[in-house]
């Protein structure tokens, strides 16, 4: 183990320690997540779309999926980063049937803002904008619901919510880390504006649940009615122009709530990660 010496992000007492151990003079924990570097996260994904593209099959998806699980796996070793510190535990008492609530509004206000995200695009692209909204990443129903349902939600949430959301909160705070990452996580998909909020969503369910069990289930659920929806025979021919009222609809329908709920929610947010608070309930189910 390689000894760097760094300073207490708290108190600036320069440390020589391994990560993942309590600062000797203010006495904070310093999280191993200090020491990981997001940036090649980036160089990962483009190799894991790459992958996707070259071997054009559901084979190839399964390969790309596989390398994103191989950077999880290396970044927790290599930090040493506890991995059950990051999944927490199934939370006790928790009202799984608020999840059914939000992800209604989440959906009808994502599907709302994909006519009018893509609509300017399509102006001077249709054909472009066409391509891009009727393509289905597998031909199997099957493969599909593996795929989108069961393999991105894990893979995900892990990623963005668990190591990258962690590692930002520890940098710049809990609400700057979760409009960065969900920012990142909002435009690598085909609803950028949709996906964002969801990623807010299930930031802030993280932080309030100390669990990515509960963002994974949301994320699953969303999924599940886009698999559902994919097999409608309206989505192979998509005209944003022609979709545009019925988006701004949607839009007018979901969006007073979520803005309801985010304002909830948002200064309630503290300061911690999940991972400091689950470090700080396993030490002290340890200590009695
Ligand atoms: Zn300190």
């Amino acid at each position: 183990m390689k000894l760097k010496s760094f300073k207490c992000y708290k108190c600036s007492t320069t440390l020589i320690f391994p990560l993942g151990n309590y600062c000797s003079n203010c006495g904070v924990y310093i999280t191993p997540f200090h020491g990981l570097h997001v940036r090649w996260f980036g160089i990962v994904f483009l190799f894991s779309i790459l992958i996707g593209y070259v071997v054009s099959n559901d084979i190839g998806i399964y390969m790309s999926n596989i390398v994103l699980g191989c950077w999880i796996i290396f970044v927790v070793i290599r930090n040493r980063i506890s991995f059950i510190l990051v999944f927490g535990a199934i939370p006790r008492g928790y009202n799984w049937f608020s999840l059914v609530f939000l992800v209604i509004f989440g959906v009808v206000f994502s599907v709302g803002t994909i006519p009018l995200t893509w609509y300017p695009i399509s102006r001077i692209d249709p054909e472009l904008v066409n391509e891009i909204l009727s393509e289905t990443i597998s031909d199997s129903r099957v493969n599909l619901f593996i795929f989108i349902v069961l393999m991105a939600p894990v893979l995900e949430e892990i990623i963005f919510r668990g190591i990258i959301f962690t590692r930002f909160s520890l940098k710049w705070g809990n609400k700057k880390a979760i409009l960065v990452s969900s920012l990142i996580f909002g435009i690598l998909h085909v609803d950028p504006i949709g996906a964002t909020v969801f990623g807010v969503l299930t930031c802030i369910l993280y932080i309030r649940t100390n669990t990515l069990i509960v963002p994974i289930v949301l994320h699953s659920m969303n999924n599940g009615i886009a698999w559902l929806l994919s097999n409608s025979s309206e989505m192979q021919s998509f005209n944003p122009e022609e979709l545009l009222p019925v988006s701004l609809v949607a839009i007018v329908l979901s969006l007073p709530v979520l803005i309801f709920i985010l304002r909830r929610w948002w200064p309630l947010l503290g300061h911690n990660t999940p991972y400091q608070l689950n470090k700080q309930q396993n030490d002290l189910r340890e200590y009695f």
